[in-house]
């Protein structure tokens, strides 16, 4: 199924019931059938009373539900307004905000914003496995308030590092960090080297070769090239959130780098959300 295109109208009829659901669901967490998560045995008794069926494994006894262990686990909220929303996240202009979803899933703003939230977790879970490698260029960055004439940094100012791999290929997802860095000092504008060692630990795998750094509050902006991608970034987050504050502003990007990462490989972001519920959630 190609969701990339489909329409709301096309999304909703092809996810009629509970149980359509179900079948896709299932499909995605066991795509060659029922493994146990225990013993890896391959039947299980199913128990269809429940609100989700429930698989009990022939030989250890092991009950799974389809959605335990995933981001859905312990919501009451129906699964068609789960895929709903990711169909929502996955549209290519802007996705969805909290606001948004509650009006259409028809839920509490609140359980909109539960769902949206655990959702952008789980994609800064997976976001942050797999550390860039290969040639990487490091340049700084500002969200927030586009100018301000003080060396102190504004309340709104936030500072960013993002890390790239131009030479990624085709096939990697994984090219592109941007981190929020939250300095020491809370009126400094500068990001410091411990900061930026820092995020080298955390991000960049320590095989990677020829790492270039462009920071620096003063450094030109044509020396710094991923300037370019913090814009799109930032407009993306201000066209569809209205801004953000420091709060939740690294879920936030984690989503765009989702997002950016596969739109300009052409890779339809529906699936992929659906699969990362299955496989990373703690
Ligand atoms: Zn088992």
């Amino acid at each position: 199924m190609d969701f990339s295109n489909m329409s709301l109208e096309q999304f909703n009829n092809q996810f009629t019931t509970e149980n359509s659901c179900v079948d896709y669901l299932f499909s995605v967490r066991w795509p060659q059938g029922f493994v146990c998560p225990r013993c890896s045995h391959r039947h299980a008794y199913v128990t269809s009373t429940r609100r989700l069926p429930l698989y009990e494994c022939c030989y250890c006894r092991f009950q799974v539900s389809l959605i335990s262990g995933t981001v859905m686990e312990g919501s009451r909220t129906e699964l068609r307004k789960w895929m709903l929303t990711f169909f929502l996240l996955a549209r290519q202009e802007k996705g969805t905000t909290a606001v948004e979803l509650s009006k259409i899933i028809q839920v509490t703003y609140k359980t909109a914003w539960s769902i949206l939230h655990k959702i952008r977790s789980m994609i800064h879970i997976s976001n942050n496995q797999i550390p860039l490698t290969g040639s990487i260029s490091i340049n700084s960055a500002v969200y927030g308030r586009p100018f301000n004439p003080s060396v102190h940094k504004h309340p709104r100012e936030h500072l960013l590092l993002i890390a790239a791999s131009p030479n990624h290929t085709e096939e990697t997802t994984t090219f592109l960090k941007i981190k929020h860095v939250i300095p020491h000092n809370p009126t400094s504008r500068h990001i410091t080297r411990s900061e930026i060692i820092n995020f080298q630990t955390q991000h960049i795998d320590s095989s990677a070769q020829n790492i270039s750094i462009t920071t620096g509050l003063y450094t030109p902006k044509r020396l710094r090239p991923l300037l370019s991608i913090t814009k799109q970034a930032s407009q993306w987050i201000n066209t569809t959130f209205h801004g953000l504050g420091a709060t939740h502003l690294q879920l936030y990007l984690e989503e765009f780098i989702l997002r950016f990462s596969l739109f300009s490989k052409n890779i339809s972001l529906f699936p992929r959300l659906v699969k990362l519920c299955f496989s990373i959630y703690p």
